[in-house]
């Protein structure tokens, strides 16, 4: 971290940077320069609150030189992480998987009729939120246990793997015991009561970018999740909020780029919601693998006129099946391929 004096801070004011920097434990190196001093603060293992250090007289601003995060940057671990998932689909290897499925569960009717067309398609994961965080109190809510029931039929009917989300540090337990994944929504993705929960369920983590989160704040939610001990950790990007308001969010696919030269981690993109709109989350989908996202996530419903949730983002199946004959395609261009669905069970 470099601290920048302000032009003409006095000698004093130097010399007390310099004594909080020791005093927090590190080593300090003036660099008095024609215009201004600015003060080194080395021995930095990248955990510095510079907090202390802004409020002291004379200092005008503090620049950091290395991240704030640290086991899941590239620089701690080079190679890419691979998230093991049962029956040996994994997420941010060679293949690209997709997950698909409706908003919300509805019913069991509603998800096992998602459930089976999405898998016909060729996804290998299911979607569907039990638990739905709504912006108006008004609005569906979801099933809760009995939707993460009905999810967990649909496994086992279809072998599809299921992400769904956990909302609360108390739901956690309920939706690692259904599910495969445990999704962290965007507006969770700074609740550290449940990232510290999710950390220690023993399931991987889907953590889902905040919706007005800059990429260091995601990596740094994803930092709590790793400090529990969970490695299995998948990041998505799913739009954030801009000045326009001509689609619900905007895809930021840069962070896909991104995200793979500062983080080892997987980063999958969710064009549904990171568009708002049925007709462009095909083309945002295919951009997003064409970009390196090591999967995608899809709304689809049976019937998107009657969802009770995101209706106007989800795709009738018939789009999803082209979308997956198109992903399979630019896969295939960049040296990647779409991960098959597991087998369906036996018995099923
Ligand atoms: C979802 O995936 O259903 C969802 C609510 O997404 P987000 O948290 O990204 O809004
Ligand atoms: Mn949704």
């Amino acid at each position: 971290m470099l601290i920048v004096m302000q032009h003409g801070a006095t000698p004093e004011q130097v010399r007390r940077v310099v004594q909080v920097i020791e005093e927090m434990g590190y080593q300090a190196r003036p660099m008095p320069g024609s215009q201004r001093t600015a003060v080194g603060l080395v021995g930095n293992d990248g955990r510095v609150d510079g907090s202390r250090l802004a409020g002291l007289a004379g200092v005008k601003e503090l620049i950091q030189v290395t991240q704030p995060y640290k086991q899941v940057s590239r620089e701690w671990k080079q190679e890419s992480t691979v998230v093991r998932l049962p029956g040996g689909l994994a997420i941010g290897g060679d293949e690209v998987v997709v997950m698909a499925g409706p908003c919300s569960v509805e019913s069991e009717e509603q998800i096992l009729t998602a459930a089976r067309a999405v898998r016909e398609a060729g996804a290998a994961i299911l979607r569907g939120g039990a638990f739905k965080p709504r912006s108006s109190p008004y609005s569906f809510q979801g099933l809760g246990l009995k939707g993460l029931k009905f999810l967990a039929r649909a496994r086992e009917e279809t072998g599809l793997l299921v992400v769904t989300e956990a909302m609360d540090p108390e739901s956690v337990g309920l939706v690692a015991e259904h599910a495969d994944i445990i999704q962290i929504g965007a507006r969770n993705m700074q609740n550290f009561p449940l990232l510290k929960r999710a950390g220690r369920a023993g399931k991987p983590v889907l953590l889902k970018r905040g919706i007005a989160a800059t990429i260091t704040e995601l990596l740094l939610s994803a930092e709590y999740l790793l400090v529990e001990g969970n490695h299995d950790v998948i990041l998505c990007e799913r739009g954030i909020r801009s000045f326009d308001p001509s689609t619900r969010n905007v895809l930021d696919l840069t962070a896909i780029a991104l995200v793979h030269e500062l983080s080892h981690l997987p980063i999958v993109a969710d064009p549904s919601h990171g568009t708002g709109r049925r007709d462009k989350v095909i083309p945002m989908a295919r951009a997003a693998v064409a970009a390196g996202a090591d999967g995608v996530m899809v709304e689809v419903h049976p019937n998107p006129e009657q969802a009770l949730s995101d209706g106007a983002q989800s795709l009738y199946p018939e789009q999803f099946t082209e979308l997956m004959r198109e992903t399979r395609v630019i896969a295939e261009a960049i040296r990647r391929r779409v991960a098959e669905p597991l087998p369906v069970p036996i018995g099923a």
